[in-house]
């Protein structure tokens, strides 16, 4: 007899649903678009559907223990309740865990997205290893997620982890959250986009100047470039491994936790980021808390939110 958990992400277009055995593996996965505008039973129902069909595909002797979802914003969890998550627009506050149970009747957990990626790297991904971490997805945001003994560390209201938010300059641009200067005005992906293009006239040998009037460019075209040492490539990628140093530089002082595991699009750069941001924690970090500080890649990629909304139910 197998155990199967549905791991569902609740991403900001679509929904993504998987049956995921108790040693990771996805055996079957799906996904509906994401209906936030409408009222959050259309979702509901969308998710019983899916897991009614999983549990039709499955043989007598296997069982589904329970569901894990994972959601944008902040997730309190008495009832798995959802406080006007961004992108759900026709949402409020909601008790998604009551409702998907008494929908599917299945034990459900919900938690937020970048918490539940961080979780399921621990169990399943690049963090194995590592009894405590923080996670950092570059992608058009900068998310976190804070893992403490191999549990997520939620904070006293489950808000905790919001690195993105950091702010590391006072009087920089403005922030969606309304704070000025958080590093994600820095190094989300369109900022790094944007930076890239104000350097063109600076870099006129780079092929990057050429394809940089014809469209704009993409994260991806600076990470392929970088790998043909094109030197505007490196810059930008630089300063942004740069400025994550700084951020996290003050998250290491905080937390004393000295592995950061890295996810998300921008991450796919790799060293050309890692690099300057870890040679940065150790040239400005406390000198007693430099050893052992460790940037490693995230494993899960696109998976990291199924994934760790499964694990969740096995080791949550
Ligand atoms: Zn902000």
């Amino acid at each position: 007899m197998s155990k199967y958990a549905v791991g569902v992400d609740v991403g900001g277009t679509t929904v993504k649903l998987a049956l995921v055995s108790e040693s990771g593996e996805i055996f079957k996965q799906t996904s509906v678009p994401t209906l936030g505008d409408q009222p959050p039973e259309v979702t509901v129902n969308q998710i019983r559907d899916a897991v009614e069909e999983f549990k039709n595909g499955l043989s007598p002797k296997d069982s589904i223990i329970g569901i894990g979802i994972g959601v944008p914003g902040v997730v309190d969890l008495d009832g798995g309740t959802v406080s006007y998550p961004p992108n759900l627009k026709g949402w409020g506050v909601v008790r998604l865990g009551d409702h998907v149970k008494k929908a599917t009747g299945f034990e459900t957990k919900v938690e937020n997205d970048a918490n539940v990626a961080a979780f399921g790297e621990g169990i399943f991904g690049s963090g194995t290893e590592q009894e405590s971490f923080v996670m950092i997805t570059l992608g058009t945001g900068v998310g976190g997620g804070i893992v403490i003994n191999r549990k997520i560390y939620r904070g006293v209201f489950g808000g905790a982890g919001e690195i993105g938010h950091i702010s590391i300059q006072q009087d920089g641009p403005i922030c969606a959250c309304g704070n000025q200067g958080c590093i994600e005005v820095f190094i989300g992906q369109q900022h790094i986009v944007d930076f890239a293009h104000s350097l063109l006239p600076m870099f006129p040998d780079s092929p990057l100047a050429r394809i940089g009037q014809e469209r704009r460019l993409e994260v991806k075209d600076l990470s392929i470039y970088a790998n043909k040492n094109d030197q505007l490539s490196i810059h930008v990628f630089e300063r942004v491994g740069k400025l994550l140093g700084v951020a996290l530089t003050s998250v290491l002082h905080i937390l004393d936790i000295r592995t950061f595991i890295i996810g998300g699009g921008v991450a796919g750069a790799g060293d050309f980021i890692f690099k300057p941001a870890e040679d940065h924690i150790k040239s400005h970090a406390l000198t007693s808390m430099r050893p052992s500080v460790k940037l490693i890649p995230a494993d899960l990629g696109n998976n990291a939110g199924i994934l760790g909304a499964a694990a969740m139910v096995f080791k949550g």
